[in-house]
């Protein structure tokens, strides 16, 4: 998972691309539109993780497991059940 200290502060968004939110990382792709999509083409193949512009704007709790996998995100509501 990843940690809001290693994302970026901000994310360079243009008319037809968005940059991975991962500090250090300069993969950009498609720019997605209205809906949230976990396609290949959204996604950043070095951390794995779908991105859009508006995700990355908001922190609360469940905005921000988009930024996760399927996998980890059963595993996060798995570890919040047993809680
Ligand atoms: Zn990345």
């Amino acid at each position: 998972m990843y940690g809001l200290k290693e994302l970026k502060p901000a994310i360079k968004i243009e008319e037809n691309s968005v940059e991975c939110p991962v500090k250090g990382c300069s993969i950009k792709v498609e720019r997605q539109r209205i809906t949230f999509k976990r396609e290949q083409k959204y996604q950043c193949p070095v951390h794995k993780i779908y991105i859009s512009p508006t995700t990355f704007e908001y922190e609360t709790e469940q905005d921000y497991l988009l930024w996760y996998d399927n996998a980890e995100k059963k595993l996060y509501t798995n570890i919040l059940k047993a809680k």
